[in-house]
């Protein structure tokens, strides 16, 4: 027999999961999830774990709610963990007390993790406290569902007179009957009103209002499902205490086209400036295990790199990363395979600029000499003037005639991607030769596809970041010629010279440059777009 537990997943937003509710997500054997769940905690769940939606289908009908605990039963039967991943706190409406009945009377095992409901996180969301020593001291939390399709199963004349904050959940449909309810029961008119619709995510609404406008709202359709309906003096402290729309990015998307295991920082920054975040991962990037005997061949070689005046064969060797993904699988491969680092202790190592330099710094390569400028062709000249610079030092590289007529290279290692150009290798000096390996891969990623076409379309003019050429290439053929044309319609932050040569060569417009390669930068680049606007 396995074992179930019922998660709370909060309102919307991510971050508003419980520690232990993530952890059993991140065990879970098979997930099972509503309607109302974040699409994005599934990421969280195991590459295998079975992944079950039962909120509503194409037609609008739910899984009924005897088929779902059936199915909880079954996975659990299987010796399975199950995670029943709900909306909000399970207990708060969600049916989450039908479902661990049932599966207390089938003898499995369960848990419930609770969630922040959205009656009280969504609202605080909202900048709306459901208590406050001025306005209200107590409460109500209800439904505005219809109980066996007749009416709602609530005593008016009671709720009508309470002075607490009143929360209704699932009340768009009823609207009129809970006004009415309210109103023929005393309820004064003029008591302030707030519908908060998809709370905490970035599809958050409000609107803000008396009770006595409150059903024209709705016809309007000002708001719709899923929403929160507020009925209480603590709805006039929403616009003082709604600490979103004072972010600067309170509203915007950026859609940010990377590697996903880079994404973390920058998604993480852009989110606290208010912004919606899309991650579409155009790159998968894996270490290519096919190099590894290679590379550690070469590497070995590396400690020979000491050029004695007179050893014919010795050439100076150096190392040169062109990206963060480079460095990684380097250094991937160089422990798994136990080569010990002072292997490289008296090698030359050249860094593309400021973010690979500090992954350098990661592995513990601080004495590294990082290019003048964020291209292929700046790293090039670093290179000719680092060795130009040192001819003195060394005499034999330039002269070839300097002792005697040997010639003299300087051999670089360049651990690369399997699309890595050509425009590093060819702007180096003649005498200095590069060996290429192509540590790791970097290959589309399809199932982002659906996800970038769906925000380009449905957003208006989104930021769009590119942090490398091949990120721009990967997305434009991820979209294909179909699609392509949506890019039009982005603004387009790229993080340097080359990759806005590569955005401009497609026939796009770069929006705004980071002034020096980096995320803060290109973060900068973006809100200054914003104070322009
Ligand atoms: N267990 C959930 C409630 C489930 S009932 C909880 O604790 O929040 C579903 C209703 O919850 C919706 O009809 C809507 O009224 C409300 N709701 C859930 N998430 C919401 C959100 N992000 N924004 C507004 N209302 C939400």
């Amino acid at each position: 027999m396995g074992k179930v537990y019922l998660v709370g997943a909060g309102p919307g937003d991510i971050g508003l999961i419980t520690v232990k509710g993530l952890q059993c997500l991140k065990k879970a054997d098979v997930v099972i999830y509503d309607r109302l769940v974040n699409t994005e905690f599934l990421d969280y769940a195991r590459k295998d774990a079975e992944v079950l939606y039962v909120g509503k289908e194409s037609k609008n009908h739910s899984v009924p709610q005897d088929k779902i605990n059936e199915l909880i039963l079954d996975k659990a039967r299987q010796g399975k963990y199950v995670v029943r991943l709900k909306g909000g706190d399970p207990y708060v409406f969600g049916r989450g007390g039908e479902e661990a009945e049932y599966l207390c009377d089938n003898n499995v095992e369960f848990e419930v993790v609770p969630g922040i409901t959205s009656a009280i996180g969504g609202l605080c969301y909202a900048g709306i406290p459901i208590t406050h020593r001025n306005y209200a001291s107590s409460f109500n939390i209800i439904t505005g569902h219809l109980k066996n399709d007749k009416n709602i199963d609530i005593d008016w004349s009671t709720v009508a007179k309470d002075n607490g904050t009143l929360v209704f959940l699932m009340s768009i449909g009823n609207i009129k009957e809970i006004v009415k309810g309210l109103l023929s029961n005393g309820k004064d008119e003029n008591t302030p009103i707030a519908f908060v619709s998809w709370a905490s995510t970035y599809k958050q609404k409000k609107v803000i209002s008396t009770l006595k406008e409150a059903v024209e709202i709705v016809e309007r359709k000002e708001i719709q499902s899923p929403a929160l309906f507020v009925v209480g003096e603590v709805v006039k402290l929403s616009d003082k205490l709604d600490f979103n729309i004072r972010k600067p990015l309170y509203k915007r998307t950026v859609i940010i086209t990377r590697n996903r295991k880079q994404n973390g920082i920058f998604r993480e920054k852009l989110e606290k400036l208010g912004a919606r975040v899309v991650e579409v991962s155009t790159i998968d990037i894996k270490t290519n295990i096919d190099s590894e005997e290679h590379l550690i061949r070469e590497v070995k070689l590396l400690k020979s790199s000491e050029v004695s005046k007179t050893a014919v064969e010795n050439k100076k060797k150096a190392i040169a990363f062109t990206s963060c993904n480079a460095v990684g699988s380097f250094f991937e491969i160089i422990r798994s395979n136990r080569v010990d680092i002072r292997e490289i202790s008296d090698v030359d190592i050249f860094s593309i600029g400021r973010h690979t330099s500090s992954e350098l710094e990661k592995y513990g390569i601080y004495n590294y000499i990082e290019s003048d400028e964020y291209t292929g062709n700046g790293l090039a000249n670093t290179i000719n003037n680092y060795y130009k610079a040192k001819k003195d030092d060394l005499g034999y590289y330039y002269d070839n005639d300097y002792i005697g007529n040997i010639k003299r290279e300087i051999e670089i290692l360049y651990p690369c991607s399997n699309i890595a150009t050509n425009n590093f290798e060819s702007k180096l000096d003649d005498f200095i030769r590069v060996n290429r390996i192509e540590v790791y891969t970097n290959d589309i990623e399809p199932k982002y596809r659906d996800g970038l076409i769906d925000v380009l379309t449905s957003e208006d003019s989104p930021y769009i970041t590119f942090s490398s050429s091949s990120a721009v290439k990967n997305t434009l053929n991820l979209l294909g010629n179909e699609y392509r044309d949506l890019l039009h319609k982005t603004k387009i932050i790229s993080i340097g010279r080359q990759t806005s040569s590569t955005i401009s060569e497609n026939n796009l417009i770069v929006y705004r440059e980071a002034k020096c390669p980096s995320i803060d930068s290109m973060i900068e680049a973006i809100l200054e777009a914003e104070n322009e606007r």
